[in-house]
């Protein structure tokens, strides 16, 4: 099977959805890998290193001809994919709600678009889940970064001409952005609490040595859906998790916001008059600015100041951690391909369970039940 990797062209995006470790180990499997020239120089890894691991580098045109698999980090423009193989796969982060037009072209085009985001939350697929890798790396970030933007110090520092005071850091949302982003402003010396609607979170909390601040006893708070995800909240809980929110971010330093439901966009978690009551000079990471933003205001890829507060928000987090976010993407792909590669067909052979949730185009139609109707 000949494998390509191309360079992503969307802007900001700085990954490559292949490594030398994992051409090394998909060439082991049996595949030819073919890697477009300059494809990993953003997650600094040269042309050098692929040729290295084995694979041919060249222009986008001579790595995509014959093609039976394309790998992406974002799903590639069908214009580039002219010449693949009939029925080709696409496997990439393809974001099928935001780039409907592009998969109605893969489908039009006759190639088989493998959603990566879309992969169960089943244990056996955990390894190949670039939603859970990408997002864990996102909540280091964005405590490295509103730590950069805030002008005081993380930890309680004694020193001689007095003490500094630690830094009180929210983390809104804990699901996996939300755990590292906890773990991340514990170790830099933090004093961290942190919220989530499902309650199976507040042991997460405390076992990271954090303090969950949670709306209690209030009709439907459990807020845990299908595949252990969020669902949107009923207005009781939304205003009593409100007033709960006011009184407690009007103390903190630094808020981080992660809470994202599937499918809708994300929840406004913090509102202007919220942001007017913290203290100036008070920093909040919005993770969720792709998806619209938890905070009243955010800019993706700005820093707004409003009320002496600083919000900052990334369409890409992940993307600024280029190397660690590659090779974690890129081993999730490999996962994938590897868990069903078949020796006798001399490729992937896809199962139902995990096939169905993923595909999103075959034999010239949509095919995902997402995506119709
Ligand atoms: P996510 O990115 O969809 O959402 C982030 C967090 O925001 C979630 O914890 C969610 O409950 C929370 N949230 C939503 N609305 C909120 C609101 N109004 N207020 C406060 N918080 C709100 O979630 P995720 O990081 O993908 O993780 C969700 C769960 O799935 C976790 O329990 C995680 O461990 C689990 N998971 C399982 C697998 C697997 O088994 N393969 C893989 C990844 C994640």
């Amino acid at each position: 099977r000949k494998i390509a990797v191309l360079r992503e062209r969307a802007s900001g995006e700085a990954r490559v959805s292949a490594t030398p470790e994992t051409v090394k180990k998909l060439i082991a499997l049996g595949a030819a890998l073919h890697v477009e020239s300059g494809a990993g120089l953003s997650a600094s890894i040269p042309d050098e290193a692929y040729r290295e691991a084995g694979a041919d580098v060249g222009e986008a045109a001579a790595v995509v001809a014959g093609a039976d698999i394309v790998l992406g980090v974002q799903g590639p423009d069908v214009a580039l994919l002219f010449g693949v193989a009939p029925g080709a796969w696409v496997v990439a982060g393809l974001d099928p709600f935001g780039q409907r037009a592009r998969v109605d072209a893969y489908a039009q085009a006759g190639l088989e678009a493998l959603a990566m985001e879309f992969m169960p939350r089943i244990t056996r697929a955990q390894s190949m889940d670039i939603l859970s890798s990408q997002s864990n790396l996102a909540g280091y970030k964005a405590v490295i970064l509103a730590a950069d933007t805030y002008g005081r110090a993380f930890p309680m520092m004694m020193t001689a001409a007095g003490t500094i005071s630690a830094a009180k850091c929210f983390v809104m949302g804990v699901g996996v952005a939300g755990l590292q982003a906890i773990a991340t402003a514990r170790r830099l010396g933090a004093q961290v609490s942190a919220t989530d609607v499902r309650s199976a979170t507040k042991e997460q909390i405390l076992s990271l040595g954090a303090k969950p601040i949670f709306v209690e006893n209030v009709a439907g708070i459990e807020g845990e859906g299908a595949g252990g995800y969020a669902t949107e909240m009923s207005e009781e809980y939304q205003k009593a998790q409100g007033e709960l929110v006011s009184s407690h971010i009007a103390k903190q330093d630094i808020v981080i916001t992660t809470a994202l439901i599937p499918g809708r966009p994300a929840p406004r978690l913090i509102t202007d008059a919220q942001i007017a009551s913290m203290k100036p000079g008070s920093v909040i990471f919005d993770l969720a600015a792709p998806q619209g933003g938890n905070v009243e205001g955010t800019v993706a890829d700005e820093v707004v100041e409003k009320h002496g507060v600083k919000i900052i928000g990334l369409s890409n987090t992940p993307a600024h951690l280029p190397a660690d976010a590659s090779a974690l993407f890129a081993r999730n792909l490999f996962n994938f391909l590897s868990a069903f590669w078949d020796t006798e067909a001399g490729g992937p052979v896809l199962d139902a369970e995990i096939g169905d949730a993923i595909r999103l185009t075959q034999g010239g139609k949509i095919v995902h039940e997402r995506l119709l109707g």
